[in-house]
C-alpha cells in the first residue's frame, strides 16, 4: 500500500514504532510519517528501513537524526522549523520516545515555546512485559535501568521494596544476572518476577520463577532485549540475625542514617530501631 501524503497541522508528533516486528506500527504512524514535513529519529538508518517496508516514501524531505549526543545541537533547528510552522514527526529507534530513550528535551522545549503537541502511541517494551508477564497489572512502577554498579543497584532496588506495585526494569542481556542476584538479596528470594526476552521477535521467551531460580537460570548472559518484571512484596519478615546481615551490607556502602534508611524500608522496622542497631554494629 503507498501511504498518500495529506494535509497535517503543524505542530511536534511523537510517534511510536515497533519492538521487532515491523508490522506493529500503527496506521496513524505511517500517516504521519507520510506527511510531516520534517522527520527526526534517534536512529536515522532503522527509521529509513522501517519507512521502506511499509511503503512510505521520504521524498525531498528532511530526515535528521535527533538523539542523546547531538540532541543540544539538533534542537535548535527542529524548534526552528516548528516556530516556522511546520510539522516535524519524532520516532525512537524502537518503542516509545521519551521512555529510556530521548525525547524529553525536545518535547518540554516545543510545549514551552506553545507549540502544538501529540502522540501517535503504540509499542513500548515495558507494557507489552508488563501484560505478558502474568502479574499484576492493576498498578505498576516503571524504573527504567537500574544503575550499573552493585551497590547503588541495590540502594536503588531497596528503594522499591516495599511500593504496593508491580516493579518493572529494562536489563542489559550482560548485567541480567547480576541484577537478578542483587534483586533477590534486597526484595527477598522467593520474590516472583518474569524475564521477558526478545518480544515481539522470533525468539520471543517468557520465563516465569522466584528471583533465586531465575538467578540461576540466567547466571550465563542470554542474547537479546530483556524486561524484568517483579511482583510486589510484603514486607520482609526477618529475625535479628538477618536483619544484621542487611544492615551490615549497607554500612557497607552507605553512612549509618543512610543505611539504617533502606533497611528499614525493605523489612518494615522502624528506622529509629534500625538506626540504633546500625549504631551498635557500626561501633563493633
Ligand atoms: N523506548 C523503548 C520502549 O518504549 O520500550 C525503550 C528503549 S530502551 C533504550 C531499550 C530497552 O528496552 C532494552 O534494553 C530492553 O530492556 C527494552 N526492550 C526494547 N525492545 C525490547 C524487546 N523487543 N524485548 C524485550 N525488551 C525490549
Amino acid at each position: 500500500m503507498n501511504w498518500q501524503t495529506r494535509e497535517i497541522a503543524p505542530g511536534l508528533y511523537l510517534v511510536a514504532t515497533p519492538l521487532g516486528n515491523a508490522r506493529d506500527i500503527t496506521l496513524r504512524a505511517l500517516d504521519i510519517l507520510a506527511s510531516a514535513d520534517v522527520l527526526a529519529a534517534e536512529d536515522t538508518r532503522s527509521l529509513r528501513r522501517l519507512m521502506e517496508i511499509h511503503g512510505v516514501a521520504l521524498g525531498d524531505r528532511p530526515l535528521v537524526a535527533y538523539h542523546d549526543h547531538n540532541g543540544d545541537k539538533a534542537r535548535p533547528k527542529l524548534m526552528a522549523a516548528l516556530d516556522a510552522g511546520h510539522s516535524v514527526v519524532y520516532a525512537s529507534e524502537a518503542g516509545t520516545p521519551l521512555i529510556s530513550d530521548p525525547g524529553f528535551d525536545l518535547m518540554r522545549a516545543a510545549l514551552e515555546a506553545g507549540v502544538p503537541c501529540t502522540t501517535a502511541p503504540g509499542p513500548t517494551a515495558a507494557v507489552a512485559a508488563l501484560t505478558l508477564s502474568g502479574l499484576p497489572s492493576d498498578r505498576f512502577l516503571f524504573a527504567g535501568f537500574l544503575p550499573n554498579n552493585s551497590g547503588k543497584r541495590k540502594s536503588a532496588l531497596a528503594e522499591l521494596a516495599s511500593v504496593p506495585a508491580t516493579l518493572i526494569f529494562y536489563e542489559s542481556p550482560k548485567r541480567l544476572g547480576a541484577m537478578l542476584r542483587d534483586a533477590a538479596e534486597t526484595l527477598g528470594a522467593d520474590r516472583q518476577a518474569v524475564v521477558c526476552r526478545e518480544l515481539t521477535k522470533k525468539f520471543e521467551e517468557r520465563c516465569a520463577g522466584t528471583l533465586a531460580a531465575l538467578a540461576e537460570r540466567y547466571d550465563e548472559p542470554p542474547k537479546g532485549e530483556i524486561v524484568v518484571v517483579i511482583d510486589r512484596g510484603a514486607a520482609r519478615q526477618a529475625d535479628q540475625a538477618t536483619l544484621d546481615d542487611a544492615l551490615r551490607d549497607a554500612l557497607g556502602r552507605l553512612s549509618v542514617k543512610d543505611a539504617a534508611s533502606e533497611v528499614s524500608k525493605i523489612y518494615g522496622i522502624p528506622r529509629r530501631e534500625a538506626y540504633q542497631r546500625a549504631m551498635a554494629l557500626g561501633k563493633n
